[in-house]
């Protein structure tokens, strides 16, 4: 162990390899076990990632990448013979062009970073997260994130244009692709894209940027039902084109959740309604005419809104937003929770959240259940209030609802977090013998030694 601290050291500074006490007091993550390693590793460049994989491929040690810790589905986790490889020296913005619109930053730069170094060309990344303050570019490729925005701009597969990753032999493979159209042989950033770090370390990412719109639009409606909602998304996507950049949803007890925390003030709309959505589109001129209030007239006539407030002001946008991103309030209302990322076919979502009520009933009455999500793409977010006791009861839990999930056609047990740890005793539910098969040959040709036992 001392001569690969040793040999950790002489790569990356003394200073830059925590053992023990020093990897135990760091506590930033979602996942539980992030610190179980006794070993974590800073480097500040690609030579020196490269280093590092080449000496833990040598020394048969497993690499546990970590980005910004946000990840939901234990990804970061370690165990103690693992070195951890933080890439939170790898921050620097590389490259901001306007005219290629593309943007190229190491692997540590923080999704908020890559917002403002976009914002101050006149420009965007098209993937947003509500943990963009933490969030790092390498766990969003990683992860294949998703978002707020993806029914306009795609997720990280559809935004990213290139990147560099290092294998788990240390072979670097430079590929910061910074052009729209590239069919120069395979494209190899998809293989990274979404592994969760099986099949190499990501060390710098290239993404298009988008035109910042001058202005964003945003309201909060409720509806009778989701099948109003269903209608009033179909009739958006019609109405507002390409300038329809949000649909999500909340259903009641969320919204009622979000918006009675300390310091949210009076909710903007009655907890009465049978459905909850926030909508955002984008302005190509500050004082243009609006695109929202008439379309939202129309659907008031219609009758598939029954309520609703516009935002005024940016505080007012950002109290809607707060209604719907503020997950955080479940964890706070309960001892423990759980949370989930289903994907469905939009006719199957609410019959699902039915159907999940029920079945957990069954076993578990009265379990607080809250459902929100990005309609607007068929990712549904599930969250469960529980009591501390019951988390040893996890497993049954998880298995009712991928069982139920698994019901619908065409569901995924994972629409944006990936599959790390936590959900890979299910994957079986979304994918075929086959395609794991597929997934574990991969790792295997090349190379193993970075997140085994995660994903399959
Ligand atoms: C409040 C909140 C809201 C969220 N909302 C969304 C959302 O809307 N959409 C969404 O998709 N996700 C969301 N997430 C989940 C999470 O933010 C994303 O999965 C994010 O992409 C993780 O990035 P990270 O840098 O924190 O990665 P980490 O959590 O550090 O790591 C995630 C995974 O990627 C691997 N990894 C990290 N860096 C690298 C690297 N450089 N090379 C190779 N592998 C690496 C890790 O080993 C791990 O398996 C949310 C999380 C929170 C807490």
């Amino acid at each position: 162990m001392s001569t690969l601290i040793n040999q950790l050291q002489q790569i990356v500074g003394s200073a830059h390899v925590l053992v023990g006490e020093g990897v135990l007091s760091r506590h930033n993550a979602y996942c539980s076990d992030a610190y179980d390693a006794a070993l974590l590793v800073r480097p500040k460049t690609t030579d020196e990632v490269a280093a590092i994989a080449a000496l833990a491929k040598k020394e048969g040690a497993n690499l546990v990448p970590h980005g910004g810790m946000t990840g939901l589905v234990e990804g970061t986790a370690s165990t103690s013979g693992d070195i951890i490889i933080s890439f939170e020296r790898m921050s620097q913005i590389l490259r901001v062009d306007a005219d290629q619109m593309v943007l190229i930053a190491e692997a540590g730069a923080t999704l908020q970073s890559v917002i403002e170094a976009a914002a101050d060309v006149g420009m965007m990344p098209g993937v947003d997260i509500p943990s963009r303050g933490s969030a790092t570019l390498g766990g969003m490729t990683a992860t294949n994130a998703g978002g707020v925005r993806v029914l306009r701009y795609g997720m990280m597969r559809e935004n990213i244009l290139g990147l560099e990753a290092v294998l788990p032999d240390g072979t670097v493979i430079s590929s910061l692709n910074t052009l729209m159209k590239n069919n120069a042989g395979f494209d190899l950033k998809q293989l990274f894209i979404g592994s969760e770090g099986r099949l190499g370390l990501v060390t710098a990412v290239s993404i298009k940027l988008h035109p910042k719109p001058a202005k964003e639009e945003t309201a909060l409606v409720a509806a009778k039902s989701f099948a109003d909602l269903v209608a009033l998304l179909g009739e958006a996507r019609s109405a507002l084109g390409a300038d329809l950049l949000s649909f999500e949803a909340m259903w009641p007890e969320y919204y009622q959740l979000t918006t009675s925390q300390p310091g949210f003030g009076a909710p903007p709309l009655s907890a009465d309604y049978g459905m909850y959505a926030v909508i955002e589109v984008a302005l190509g001129t500050a004082d243009g005419p609006s695109l929202l209030e008439p379309f939202l007239e129309t659907a008031f006539e219609a009758d598939l809104i029954v309520d609703g407030v516009f935002a005024n002001s940016m505080a007012e946008q950002q109290r809607i937003w707060r209604a719907r991103e503020d997950s955080d309030a479940v964890e706070t209302a309960y001892d423990a929770n759980l949370s989930y990322d289903i994907g469905f076919e939009l006719k199957d979502m609410d019959a699902f959240a039915l159907q999940l009520g029920k079945d957990l009933a069954e076993k578990w009455p009265d379990m607080p259940i809250f459902f929100f999500g990005h309609m607007g793409d068929g990712n549904l977010h599930i969250m469960l209030g529980l009591q501390a006791d019951m988390m040893k009861e996890r497993h049954s839990i998880d298995a009712v609802v991928y069982e139920c999930a698994g019901r619908f056609n065409n569901s995924t047990l994972s629409a944006e977090h990936g599959i790390g740890l936590e959900k890979k005793p299910f994957l079986t539910t979304s994918r075929t013998s086959e395609e794991i098969a597929l997934m574990q040959r991969l790792i295997d040709v090349f190379g193993g030694s970075i997140n085994n036992g995660k994903v399959v």
